[in-house]
């Protein structure tokens, strides 16, 4: 059982209680107030028993009357003619208002209904029961239309591979999948066999699906694009007919593009100690897919993108030749990438001369395309917003803090003195890291707090690092270092900063 028929389960099941209470409290209070006849009611107004009356009906017809007496006791009649009552009233100078009631027709409709609610209840309970057993046994179940693929149809995406940047490898890796979709007699003519699925293998934001629509763009063909954690829904059965009017729509459409997102959802190692099974929800999808993928003939003309940033957990059946044969490694760019990626989503900016694309490159290891994307967004935002014409480079700056860092915290109240052993243990690690050989040059001090920092001093690595030596460490070390030891010498003690 997946997290979502747990959830269903769980809400059907409070629903339940929370009516049958409601219903039991109902039952409750419409037993509190004791009946009486007018008369005698009429008998406690003289009697100088009763507090305050409520009188409900309309003008014609019985009136509903509801009184409590002196002792807080709750008391109701009915009465046709509530003259002599009223006139007792005035008499004893009792408090009463009088109401014309609320429209009873509809308000039996409604009691009717709430006094079957618990039953219809029950009814749809069992039904829902007797539909998720059935639907276990077939996977090709089509339950109130939830089986239609939520693929969308890309009718020819229109990025090329000009919009890809700082890939070269996987962009080169994927080309020639272009010239089949364009062409397949040409590749058909001497025998050679067209991958039927490549997956393509890297951490999230890096181009995959980016790389997937360049490819359906310069082929001119559809992409139909479905993510695998979408299709295991809530009924067993649906992810699996899903994936089969996937790709019944393709074939349909070929030659085309099928891009399955997140194939680690559906795709992983089976026979594992999942919850519900070993016959559970995600592995009839994944048998769906390994049934499609080997029921194409070969060269239909669709071919299957997957992304995944779990190559590891898949299952060995996936990866078999004839189904995901051919792996191409998204990586998350260098610094030549990112500077590349930076010059395609400044197109559309207006930039002021001082940006340096590659200054933003080397402060920015580790980010991806879609990070990069972000950054220049909010430096846009954040240029417009402060009434500039173009975007410069503080704008940039501005937007990679934030990226990085989180947001400015400017409702943070900080005290001169918590400013200042700010700026000294920060100017701490800047002395250390400008005198220190092997230290990154120093880049930017802020001691705007952010995120959870007071101050940051920031350096930028000359090019990306994918090892460290041990004297870089050491000076890594010092410079973290000269933070503390400024606190020694200024303030003579140390902070919880450091
Ligand atoms: P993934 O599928 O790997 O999670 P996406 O392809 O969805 O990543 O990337 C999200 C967005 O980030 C893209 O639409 C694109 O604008 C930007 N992006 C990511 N990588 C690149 C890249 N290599 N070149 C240009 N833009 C990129």
């Amino acid at each position: 059982m997946n997290r979502k028929s747990l959830l269903i389960w769980l809400l059907m099941l409070g629903l339940m209680f929370v009516t049958f209470t409601w219903m039991g409290n109902r039952e409750k209070s419409a037993a509190g107030p004791k009946a009486v006849t007018i008369s005698e009611l009429i008998g406690m107004v003289e009697a100088d028993q009763v507090k305050e009356v409520l009188i409900s009906g309309k003008e014609r017809g019985g009136k509903e009357i509801a009184a409590v007496t002196k002792k807080d006791e709750a008391l109701k009649s009915f009465a046709l003619d509530t003259d002599d009552l009223r006139k007792a009233l005035n008499a004893h100078k009792v408090k009463y208002a009088e109401r014309e009631a609320p429209d009873s027709g509809g308000s039996v409709w409604l009691a009717v209904l709430l006094n079957f609610l618990p039953i219809i209840l029950i009814v749809f309970f069992v039904l829902w029961m007797m539909n998720r057993a059935q639907g276990g046994g077939g996977a090709s179940r089509v339950i109130g239309g939830h089986t239609a693929t939520k693929a969308k149809l890309y009718q020819t995406s229109d990025t090329t591979f000009n919009d890809v940047a700082g890939i070269d490898e996987a962009v080169e890796e994927v080309r020639d999948l272009v010239g089949f979709l364009s062409n397949p007699k040409a590749f058909n003519r001497l025998g050679g066999r067209i991958p039927r699925g490549v997956l393509l293998v890297g951490p999230s934001g890096t181009g995959k699906t980016l790389l997937g629509r360049a490819v359906a763009g310069e082929a001119k063909v559809p992409f139909f694009y479905g993510s695998a954690s979408e299709v295991v829904e809530m009924f067993v059965g649906t992810g699996a007919a899903r994936v089969r009017d996937l790709f019944e729509k393709a074939k349909k459409q070929a030659p085309c593009i099928i891009f399955i997102d997140e194939l680690d959802a559906v795709g992983r190692k089976r026979g594992g100690t999942s919850f519900g099974g070993g016959h559970d929800e995600r592995e009839q999808t994944l048998n769906q897919i390994l049934t499609e993928m080997d029921g194409f003939s070969p060269n239909t003309g669709v071919i299957i993108l997957a992304a995944t940033n779990r190559p590891d957990v898949l299952d060995q059946a996936l990866t078999r030749p004839g189904r995901f044969d051919r792996q191409v490694v998204v990586p998350a760019p260098d610094v030549k990438g990112r500077e590349a990626i930076l010059k395609v989503h400044a197109r559309g900016l207006k930039l002021a001369p001082d940006v340096d694309f590659s200054i933003i490159a080397r402060g920015t290891a580790g980010m991806t395309g879609a990070d990069l994307e972000q950054i220049l967004n909010e430096a846009a935002l954040h240029a417009s917003k402060t009434g500039k014409e173009a975007v410069d480079m503080s704008d940039v700056s501005f937007a990679v803090d934030k990226v990085t860092m989180g947001p400015e915290r400017k409702s943070m109240v900080l005290t001169a003195k918590q400013k200042r052993d700010t700026a000294y243990h920060e100017a701490g690690h800047t002395i250390v890291g400008w005198l220190t050989a092997g230290c990154d040059p120093v880049h930017k001090v802020t001691i705007v707090p952010r995120g959870r920092a007071l101050g940051v001093t920031m350096s930028l690595p000359v090019e990306d690092k994918h090892c460290l030596g041990q004297p870089e460490l050491v000076a890594l070390i010092k410079m973290l270092f000269g933070g503390r030891c400024a606190e020694d010498l200024i303030l003579g003690y140390g902070t919880t900063g450091a």
